[in-house]
């Protein structure tokens, strides 16, 4: 039997008996192109790649910040609290947008 481990509360998810939610976070810089080089043609995903070849020996610092992808295993509970709240504290109450 596989026992998983929640990554939002530590709690081992018992497959059997509750449901497991997998949640897969991509980040990745951006790339617009500028003006002159607007073309849609361009394969952005593709930039990336050649990159982060280039990057190669380079991993852990620089190349993370061009391209991360991370994999969380969530209990239900935890896949809760992410749905309602998926950046955590990097968006506080006060940081709304109610002000307008
Ligand atoms: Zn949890």
């Amino acid at each position: 039997m596989i026992h998983y481990t929640c990554d939002g509360c530590g709690r081992t998810i018992d497959s059997c008996n509750e449901m497991r939610h997998v949640v897969r976070v991509e980040v990745y810089a951006a790339l617009d192109p500028s003006e002159d080089e607007l073309d849609d043609d361009r394969d952005h995903l593709q930039e990336i790649q050649d990159l982060l070849e280039r990057l190669d020996d380079d991993e852990d610092s620089l190349g993370q910040e061009v391209y991360h992808q991370q994999r969380y295993d969530l209990c239900g509970e935890c896949r809760r609290r992410y749905v309602k709240n998926p950046l955590g504290r990097l968006a506080p109450e006060h940081f709304g947008f109610s002000q307008n």
